[in-house]
């Protein structure tokens, strides 16, 4: 029977072509392998089981056998085997040619292509210098059949001696892939690849099959089994065994579809506490129970990277490129469903274990809002059973939430305000400020909220979200028009002049003057939403740079109703009453000739004003500069001898965590001489 020939490839030697551009990928050829001898079995199985076949399966393992010193590695399988016609037709003809097409296709991006495509059989060339196939076919008085290749395409086929139904496939290892004859690599790669394939599989050293032969993978895998026949600790133990280094995930989904595609899978909503530690690619995905990558990005949804576990489905493409993928419509099909799947089973939780849903709310949180903010569907379902949380730690549905604010904090524009805040422990005082209002505060205190906020904005009709001390809580939530103190601009600017001075240098104040009570904080120090959600942004990279590089803002709100405020500005008209009442006559008497000025040449063009009446313009404006001027240092100096003025200031600072270095230790020592 023996017979030589040439492979029908088209390409005239591919091998070397092969190895060069699959380099990194190389280690798949065991799992090709062992792939196929598991085929081979299951038909087996699958010919006894409709009685095709009626002889003794035998022991049906696959053994997989490396021989270190004669760097030789050898599949055994006990599956259909072949005659010499189909290893004329399925290897040399149909394997041979298939990769010769598929590099024909593929060969202008062959580079881009990166991973699995399922060279079968012909990537064991790419770690041996000789392959050899000994078969025999489970046909009644079949022939054992040799078939040998050395990497050429060409080959030899001739009559065999194997003597047991079924294939060995036996790879001669190449100089340059002697990583695959050390035992510990090719351990580690069968528990990559072949940990849950269908028929169990040995492996240990050529020649001691039954002393060191261990089998190495669980053939029911849960993902294989109804969830009516798995307990929640089947479920935990498979996890523990897919990531043994991990915290108890929180819940999981059992997938399970076979129309329009076929698909099963477990997958686990992990612990995620710190945003930091993250790790993406955690799903695995099969293909049959065979493994094929732990990269899943352009299969499922981003967020859904998050996600642990595993799927399985045949209806993947594999032999594409990666962008290919997002565009398929089966992984289109797939992705929606797992999405949908995903939201059902977080809806089901909150509706029938709200008190579990609530305890693990808080590692939960930055996957949902991750979600709800990268994907629209899953947004609209996810406001159903998304929450908010308290201050105190309670939890609230969107819905429950709105019902319970809304008569107290919708202000005069009918909008309903949310209060939130970002440090429990920073931001003490506004917190108590605004329950002592009858308002509630939400806690945003993860890193996403700065967007997620933004979100909830967007999504909620009629709201508004301010921090707490974003301004002085009359104002955040503004029910009539406030009852404003009565400041002239000259008053509004000497305030302003004074406790700029007594404050940290290289920020933005706005100072002003309210009405905040008898009992009221003398300073309220806040920074507006805006500005500070816009520089939060861009700190997170979210590109506003304008905003970022620009000093922070901040209020200062004087209560002038407070006693200690009042007894500052009875001693500021005390100090500077007459020679700010003198600046007032000259600023006055400036601002009159100016007046003049200008009222005469109202109607000419700038270049017909005449030069004197220019001249006169420009020094009065430089008088008035030097009076502002003046009157400014006035109340500074005013501001630097007042005691109490720096002491309520730093105490504002204080309680803003602003008070730092020099200055505090100043206030301490003011203290302790006050005292
Ligand atoms: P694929 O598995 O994708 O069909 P392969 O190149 O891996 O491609 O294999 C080609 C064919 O060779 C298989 O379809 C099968 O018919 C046959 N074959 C390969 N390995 C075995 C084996 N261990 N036992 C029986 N037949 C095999």
């Amino acid at each position: 029977m023996a017979q030589t020939g040439k492979i029908g490839v088209t390409a005239e030697n591919i091998f070397p072509v092969i190895k060069k551009f699959l380099y990194s990928d190389h280690e798949i050829f065991l799992r090709e392998l062992v792939a196929n001898a598991v085929d081979a079995t299951q038909k087996m199985k699958a010919l006894a089981g409709c009685g095709d076949f009626k002889g003794e399966l035998g022991d049906l393992t696959v053994r997989v056998a490396l021989d270190p010193e004669n760097k030789t590695l050898t599949i055994t399988d006990r599956g259909i085997g072949m005659t010499a016609e189909e290893v004329d037709k399925y290897i040399n003809q149909i394997a041979f040619s298939s990769a010769g097409e598929f590099l024909e296709k593929y060969k202008d991006q062959l580079g881009s292509i990166i991973g699995h495509f399922g060279l079968g059989f012909y990537s064991s060339f790419m770690v041996s210098k000789k392959v050899v196939i000994n078969t025999l076919s489970w046909r009644e008085g079949a022939q054992a059949v040799r078939w040998e290749c050395d990497g050429d395409p060409e080959y030899t086929l001739t009559e065999g001696t194997h003597s047991q139904r079924g294939t060995e496939i036996t790879l001669y290892l190449d100089d340059d892939a002697m990583e695959f004859a050390e035992e510990a690599r090719i351990k580690t790669l069968l528990n990559k690849y072949c940990k849950f394939m269908p028929i169990p599989i040995a492996y240990g050293k050529a020649g001691a099959e039954d002393k060191d032969t261990r089998i190495i993978n669980a053939t029911d895998p849960i993902w294989t089994k109804k969830p009516t026949d798995l307990t929640e600790e089947d479920y935990l133990n498979f996890y523990r065994e897919l990531y043994p280094m991990q915290d108890e995930p929180l819940f999981h989904i059992h997938l399970n579809v076979d129309y329009p595609f076929n698909l099963t899978g477990v997958l686990y909503f992990p612990k995620i506490k710190e945003q930091m530690e993250i790790q993406r690619n955690k799903i695995q995905l099969f293909c049959n129970q065979v493994f094929v990558t732990d990269s899943v990005e352009n299969i499922v949804p981003e967020f859904l990277t998050l996600l642990h576990g595993v799927i399985d489905s045949p209806d993947i493409p594999l032999n594409v490129s990666r962008s290919y993928l997002q565009s398929d419509s089966n992984v289109k099909k797939i992705s929606t469903y797992i999405t949908k799947k995903v939201a059902d089973r977080l809806e089901e939780i909150f509706k029938n274990d709200r008190s579990n849903f609530e305890s693990k709310w808080d590692n939960l949180k930055l996957f949902i809002e991750f979600g709800m903010l990268s994907d629209e569907k899953f947004c609209e379902r996810a406001e159903k059973f998304a929450l908010l949380k308290n201050t105190e730690g309670k939890f609230f549905s969107y819905e429950d939430y709105r019902k319970a604010i809304e008569t107290e904090q919708t202000d005069k524009n009918k909008k309903v305000v949310y209060l939130y805040a970002t440090d429990v422990e920073e931001q003490y005082a506004y917190i108590e400020t605004a329950k002592n209002k009858g308002y509630d505060v939400l806690l945003f205190d993860c890193q996403l909220d700065s967007h997620f906020v933004g979100l909830l904005e967007q999504r909620i009709p009629d709201s508004t979200f301010a921090r707490v001390d974003a301004d002085v809580i009359d104002k955040l939530i503004c029910k009539e028009d406030l009852n404003r103190p009565e400041f002239t601009a000259e008053e509004t600017t000497d305030l302003s002049s004074m406790f700029e001075s007594a404050l940290p240098t290289g920020n933005h104040y706005y100072v002003t003057a309210e009405n905040l009570g008898e009992t009221g904080q003398p300073i309220l120090i806040t920074q507006s939403e805006f500005m500070r959600r816009y520089r939060e942004m861009s700190a997170m990279g979210g590109g506003m740079n304008f905003y970022g590089e620009m000093p922070a803002s901040y209020n200062i709100a004087i209560n002038v109703e407070n006693p200690l405020i009042q007894r500052i500005l009875k001693a500021q008209k005390e100090a500077t009453g007459s020679k700010a009442e003198a600046f007032s006559q000259e600023a006055h008497t400036l601002h009159t000739a100016l007046d003049a000025i200008m009222e005469a040449n109202k109607d000419k063009k700038a270049e017909d004003i005449s030069t004197s009446d220019r001249d006169e313009q420009e020094r009065i404006e430089k008088e008035l500069d030097r009076v502002r001027e003046a009157r400014k240092a006035l109340m500074v100096e005013f501001a630097n001898s007042n005691e109490l003025l720096h002491q309520v200031t730093d105490l504002a600072l204080l309680a803003n965590n602003m008070l730092k270095g020099k200055s505090l230790n100043e206030f301490i020592k003011r203290s302790i001489s006050l005292l």
